[in-house]
């Protein structure tokens, strides 16, 4: 049976920002879903939802993202194949709309795993991606963001809520063949330093594929995620015997109990089995089935056994 969980951030995120993000959540579900109910494979369908949210400036992914320190656009993003664990993964791109098409490319047409920056952009633009102008990138929205961001700096303060903005998105399916996919999207963190990357685009960090276990996409604060290789840590106690949805609340327990990371994940095991999670007060998830679509942004924690 085929599957597909997708989620696009997890923050304290305003009510008046939750229509945004529920409408496009639904639309990227819809996007990854027509891939799926036509027999399409877990990969088209991730690269389909996520293309759909870096498109869309709610997110902070493609158009839209945050800004770094210098006022540019710089995008990160990975996708990962489960029944190959072939993976693909761009850094620091400043001139693709959409990172995740990028990313596919090194994953289908190139021997190795990860570009970045110039290199990247380089090889994308050798296999038929159109680079554009950072600026067409760069919102007034985000412009804001930025200004706001570095008179507190200035004044020594964080700028509250959108310091711990994480509006990432990121896709993990499950096609009829019993096939595996994972993809995540980024413009990183707000006033980052150029160069930076995080989490999401990492293999094992912010994203992970493999059919013999599950598949993960995360959101959040990047470096205490990569310290922990957060998402491969959640894979393998599901392949140690945890099921998704338990794997997924240890995962952000255990992220916040060590480095007082927060954010989200998203897991979808071999048998279908999904499992999602989040530290903070809110995330937004979506996920499709044949009898089902479903997509929030609060999720209630299972009560635990007593
Ligand atoms: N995890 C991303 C990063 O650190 C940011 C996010 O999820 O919003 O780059």
């Amino acid at each position: 049976m085929a599957i597909l969980l997708i989620h696009g951030g997890a923050w304290s995120m305003p009510d008046e920002l939750v229509g945004a993000h529920e409408r496009g959540i639904r639309n990227a579900l819809g996007a990854g879903w027509r891939v799926l109910k036509s027999g399409g494979c877990a990969l088209d369908a991730v690269e389909a939802a996520v293309r759909s949210m870096e498109d869309d400036d709610t997110f902070d992914a493609g158009r839209g993202s945050f800004l770094t320190s210098d006022g540019r656009v710089q995008c990160d993003a990975l996708m990962m194949d489960g029944a190959t664990l072939r993976a693909g993964g761009v850094g620091c791109v400043e001139h693709i709309r959409n990172p995740i098409c990028a990313a596919r490319k090194v994953l289908e047409e190139s021997p190795h795993v990860y570009f970045v920056a110039e290199g990247a952009e380089r090889f994308a633009a050798a296999h038929g991606i159109e680079l554009i102008d950072n600026c067409e990138l760069v919102i007034e929205r985000e412009r804001e963001h930025l200004r706001a961001a570095r008179e507190k700096a200035a004044q020594g303060q964080e700028f509250e809520i959108f310091a711990h903005s994480h509006d990432t998105v990121g896709a993990v399916a499950l096609d009829a063949n019993g096939n595996l996919a994972a993809a995540t999207s980024t413009g990183g963190t707000l006033n980052k330093t150029p160069g930076r990357v995080g989490d999401a685009s990492l293999i094992g960090c912010g994203t992970y594929a493999d059919n013999q276990s599950a598949a993960v996409s995360t959101t959040g604060w990047g470096e205490p995620f990569m310290k922990l290789v957060l998402g491969k840590w959640a894979v393998d106690r599901i392949a140690a015997g945890a099921s998704p949805e338990e794997a997924a609340w240890a995962a952000m327990d255990y992220v916040k109990s060590r480095l007082k990371g927060h954010g989200g994940i998203i897991l979808l095991d071999r048998s279908g089995r999904i499992g999602m999670a989040h530290n903070t007060s809110r995330m937004a998830v979506g996920c499709r089935t044949p009898d089902r679509e479903w997509c929030g942004v609060k999720l209630e924690r299972p009560s635990q056994p007593a």
